[in-house]
């Protein structure tokens, strides 16, 4: 071998070298990514697995009401529909206009909300209700609105209220009333205002507004007149002077039946207090399920709220004059706080600690109302806030029903009765 070979077979050597160390670094990474798409893939099936074991479960229990019916819905596939919803509202914004017909439907299907978690807390809600009916009363310049607030600082922090400060609020309240900017050109180009907004409003937007109620007469104590005013126009479901007791007890699991999730927030009490409507609307549901006992089920006017008062009294659950379609006040007597549920058999006691189930549905759309889409908003600090406008009752001695004291007047339930009138007519 000359010289010349040697350093050739020299060049040839850590030519073939390099290669090979090459030739395995691609393969690795190859490796890598099918390894992540079928562990993605996986999950995706996972996912859906669950959401097929789901219905199914729903149709075999052949639960009337879906309450309290959505099974391991863990957090993972929570937040995987939280996500893809996040996506699809901000899609839906997009839609093009030239697009077929075809997709067009395809698209509006998708164009409204599918998820959402309510976790604002109870000082957010009292701050922002302040300034907002502050900003009405006093007739102030810059009107504020507490959901656009609330909806600003939920686009902020992602919806968790965990670490809000007065301070956050206040910012914000200063900014306004300078007038230096407005809500619009504000949020302008926050991506999920819209989306915060249209979230809050549905579970917010019939609590505060108008109303006219019943006062007593400072002059005489025998009078009553009536005032309009403008503030919290929803009630605690607990009537006024009856103790309960609480925690924060949304999402902890529940056995009767089968494993499955606390869609709502149980207020323990004495059997009999008088329940309340939260919120003027419409009875809905009203009788036997296997789950909640004797139930009713109000659904708000606007169409996008549906409240639900479950496990009520033993051979008298509910006010006697309410039936299927009765309109109801915010703070009118419904029924009277209980433990029936967990069976089959109607009118059975098989709950061991006597409260009110109260639950909050959202429906954007009527597809989300029964089944595996169904919104339900942990109403803890709801129920918290709403502490501060309860009911007060009093006893009929003949009929031993419960009526409010003071009578009180929705625009919203004035309207949805005219408009029933009407088409009558
Ligand atoms: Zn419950």
């Amino acid at each position: 071998m000359n010289r010349f070979e040697k350093i050739k077979n020299a060049v040839m050597c850590e030519l073939i070298l390099v290669l090979s160390i090459l030739i395995i670094f691609t393969y690795q990474n190859i490796g890598n990514d099918s390894q992540s798409n079928s562990k993605h893939s996986s999950k995706e099936k996972k996912v859906e697995t669950m959401a097929v074991q789901i219905n199914s479960k729903q149709n075999t229990n052949d639960i009337e009401d879906n309450d309290e019916t959505t099974d391991l819905l863990t957090v993972e596939l929570n937040q995987i529909l939280k996500n893809k919803s996040l996506k699809e509202s901000g899609e839906a914004n997009n839609q093009n206009k030239s697009d077929s017909e075809d997709d067009k439907d395809k698209k509006e299907e998708k164009s409204y909300i599918k998820w959402v978690e309510f976790n604002v807390n109870c000082a957010a809600l009292e701050d922002a209700y302040n300034y907002d009916v502050q900003s009405v009363i006093n007739n102030e310049d810059v009107r504020l609105n507490w959901i656009e607030l609330l909806a600003y600082l939920g686009a902020r922090n992602g919806g968790n209220f965990s670490k809000y400060k007065k301070k956050d609020m206040e910012t914000l309240v200063d900014k306004l009333k300078s007038k230096e900017v407005d809500m619009s050109s504000l949020t302008k180009d926050m991506k999920y205002y819209n989306y915060y907004y249209e979230a809050y409003s549905a579970v917010l937007s019939g609590l505060v507004g108008e109303y006219e109620v019943e006062t007593t007469d400072e002059n005489n104590a025998e009078q009553k007149l009536w005032v309009k005013k403008y503030g919290l126009k929803a009630f605690s479901p607990i009537a006024k002077f009856y103790d309960y007791n609480d925690y924060d007890d949304f999402g902890v699991s529940r056995s009767y039946g089968y494993k499955r999730n606390h869609l709502g927030h149980d207020m323990m009490g004495q059997v009999g207090t008088p329940i309340v409507a939260v919120e003027s609307g419409y009875v809905e549901a009203l009788g036997w399920n296997q789950y909640g006992g004797w139930r009713i089920g109000i659904r708000s006017f606007d169409k996008k709220r549906y409240y639900y008062y479950a496990h009520l009294r033993k051979n008298f659950p509910y006010n006697k004059s309410l039936t299927v379609g009765s309109v109801v006040q915010a703070g009118d007597v419904i029924g009277y706080l209980g433990r029936t549920g967990y069976s089959r058999k109607e009118n059975t006691n098989n709950i061991d600690t006597s409260h009110l189930h109260f639950g909050l549905q959202l429906i954007f759309d009527e597809s989300q109302k029964e089944g595996i889409n169904e919104i339900w908003v942990d109403c803890y600090s709801l129920t918290k806030f709403l502490y501060r406008n309860r009911c007060e009752t009093k006893k009929d001695l003949e009929t031993k029903e419960y009526f409010r004291v003071y009578q009180f007047k929705d625009p919203a339930a004035e309207k949805y009765l005219e408009q029933i009138k009407n088409a009558n007519n």
